[in-house]
C-alpha cells in the first residue's frame, strides 16, 4: 500500500461547518495520491461544555459515566467531516474508536492505548476511502467506553500513524507550531523548527498543553516524527523528531507552568523502609500520578513527606493517604491548592552550570517564593503560588533569552 497519510485537526480547527468545509479542502487535495486517516477532535469547547452539563447534575460525576459522555464530542465530529468529505466528492467513512479497534486500559477519564486492531481501517482505505476516527476514545476488553485525557485526540492521531507504518503524523491546530512558550502567556515567544521527543516530552509533562504527551512518547517509541503545524496559515510548523540539529541543541528550549497543582504533606512518618511505598501504592493503584515528592532528612526517627498531585484529585488522593497514614502511623496529613508548576527544558542543560542559580535568581527578583524543587536531566521545575506563575514564565523566557528579537 502507498503511504499512509495521518491528520490530526485539533477543537478550534473544527469548531464551526465553515472550519470543517475548509479542513475537509485541505484532506481532498492530499487524498488524490494518499491513502488518509483523519482523527478529529470535539467541536471547539464542546468537551468542556459536556463536563459542565455533567456537574450540573451530579456533583462528583462517576468517571465510567463522564467517559461515555464526553466522548460523544468526537462522535459528533467524526461524520460530520466524513459526511463534508463525501459532499467534496470524496470517498471517505466515520469510525468510533470502537469501529477503529482502539483497545485500552480501563482507567476511565485517563486510558492508556494497549492496542490498536487496524483491520477495519484497512480494509476501508483498500477500498478508497478516508477513515475519519474519532479521538480521544477507546474501548476496554470488556467494552467499556473510555477516554484517554484532555488533549488526548494527538495520541490516537500518532498511536494510528505507528500501526499504519506512517513516517510523520502531522498535528493541524491553532498554532503554527511549537514556541518557546505558551503565545498566550508570553508576548514574543521564539518558533522551535525541531524539538526532541524527549524535550518535548518533558515540555508536555509540565503544562505545555500543545502536545499531548503520550503521543510524544507514543511518537518516540515507534519512529513516528510529530509534525505540529497551523490549520489556518500555511507553511510548516515544528517538527519533534529523534535527533535535532546541533545549532538547536544548546539552549534552554522552552519554559512550561501546569495550573492544576496541589500538595500533600505527611508529617511524622515513621523513618523506616516501606513506608513510602506503602504511602504511595494506593495512589498509583488508583491511577493518581504524584509528581514533585520531597523527603525530609528523619529526625528522630521520624521525618516529613510532600508530594504534588493535579488538584483535582486532590480530595480522593487525600482520602487514599489518609488511609494508608493509618496504617504507617504517621502524625497528620496536611495539603493545600492553588499552587502551579513552572518548569524550564532543555537539552542544553546538560553540562551548563548556573542554568538553575540563574532560574532561582529569576524568580527572587520577581519576589515568586520557591516552595519545592525538582529535576530531570533536561528540566528544572519549581513549585510555586499559582497566581504568580504566569509572571514567572515570563520572566524566565526574558532571562534565558529566548524573546523573540
Ligand atoms: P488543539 O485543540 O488543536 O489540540 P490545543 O489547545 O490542545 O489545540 O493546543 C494548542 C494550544 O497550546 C495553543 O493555542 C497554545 O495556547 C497552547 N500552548 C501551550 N504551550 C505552547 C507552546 N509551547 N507552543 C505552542 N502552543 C502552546
Ligand atoms: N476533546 C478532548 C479535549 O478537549 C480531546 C482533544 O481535543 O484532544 O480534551
Ligand atoms: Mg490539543
Amino acid at each position: 500500500m502507498r503511504q499512509v497519510v495521518v491528520h490530526k485537526y485539533g477543537g478550534t480547527s473544527v469548531a464551526s461547518p465553515a472550519r470543517i468545509k475548509r479542513v475537509c479542502r485541505r484532506i481532498a487535495s492530499v487524498a488524490r495520491n494518499h491513502p488518509v486517516v483523519v482523527v478529529v477532535s470535539a467541536m471547539g469547547h464542546t468537551t468542556d461544555r459536556l463536563i459542565e452539563l455533567a456537574r450540573k447534575v451530579s456533583p462528583a460525576p462517576p468517571a465510567r459515566e463522564l467517559d461515555a459522555l464526553t466522548a460523544n464530542g468526537e462522535t459528533i465530529t467524526a461524520p460530520l467531516v466524513a459526511m463534508c468529505l463525501q459532499a467534496l466528492g470524496v470517498p471517505a467513512i466515520s469510525l468510533t474508536g470502537l469501529q477503529a479497534g482502539v483497545r485500552t486500559s480501563g482507567h476511565h477519564s485517563k486510558a492508556r492505548i494497549m492496542g490498536i486492531e487496524t483491520q477495519r481501517i484497512k480494509a476501508e482505505l483498500d477500498a478508497g476511502r478516508v477513515c475519519v476516527v474519532a479521538g480521544f476514545q477507546g474501548f476496554t476488553e470488556s467494552m467499556e467506553i473510555t477516554t484517554l485525557g484532555r488533549g488526548g485526540s494527538d495520541t490516537t492521531a500518532v498511536a494510528l500513524a505507528a500501526v499504519l507504518g506512517a513516517r510523520v503524523c502531522e498535528i493541524y491546530t491553532d498554532v503554527d507550531g511549537i514556541y518557546s512558550a505558551d503565545p498566550r502567556v508570553v508576548v514574543r515567544p521564539r518558533k522551535i523548527e525541531y524539538i526532541s521527543y524527549e524535550e518535548m516530552l518533558e515540555l508536555a509533562a509540565v503544562g505545555a498543553r500543545v502536545m499531548h504527551p503520550r503521543a510524544v512518547e507514543i511518537g518516540e517509541l515507534y519512529g513516528v516524527d510529530v509534525h505540529v503545524r497551523s490549520s489556518f496559515k500555511k507553511g510548516t510548523g515544528t517538527m519533534i523528531v529523534a535527533q535535532v540539529p546541533m545549532e538547536d541543541r544548546n539552549r534552554v528550549r522552552g519554559v512550561a507552568h501546569e495550573s492544576n497543582v496541589a500538595k500533600i504533606t505527611v508529617r511524622g512518618v515513621p523513618d523506616k523502609p516501606g513506608v513510602a511505598a506503602a504511602l504511595f501504592e494506593p495512589l498509583g493503584a488508583a491511577s493518581i500520578s504524584v509528581d514533585v515528592i520531597v523527603q525530609n532528612v528523619g529526625v528522630t526517627g521520624a521525618t516529613d513527606i510532600t508530594f504534588t498531585v493535579a488538584e483535582d484529585e486532590l480530595p480522593q488522593a487525600v482520602a487514599l493517604v489518609q488511609r494508608a497514614n493509618r496504617e504507617i502511623g504517621a502524625n497528620e496529613v496536611l495539603s493545600s491548592g492553588g499552587l502551579a508548576k513552572l518548569s524550564i527544558v532543555g537539552t542544553g542543560m546538560l553540562g551548563t552550570p548556573g542554568i538553575a542559580a540563574r532560574m532561582f535568581k529569576t524568580l527572587a527578583e520577581q519576589k515568586i517564593n520557591i516552595e519545592m524543587i525538582s529535576t530531570s536531566e533536561i528540566r528544572i521545575t519549581c513549585l510555586v503560588d499559582r497566581a504568580r506563575a504566569e509572571d514567572g514564565v515570563r520572566a524566565l523566557h526574558t532571562a534565558f533569552d529566548l524573546d523573540q528579537q
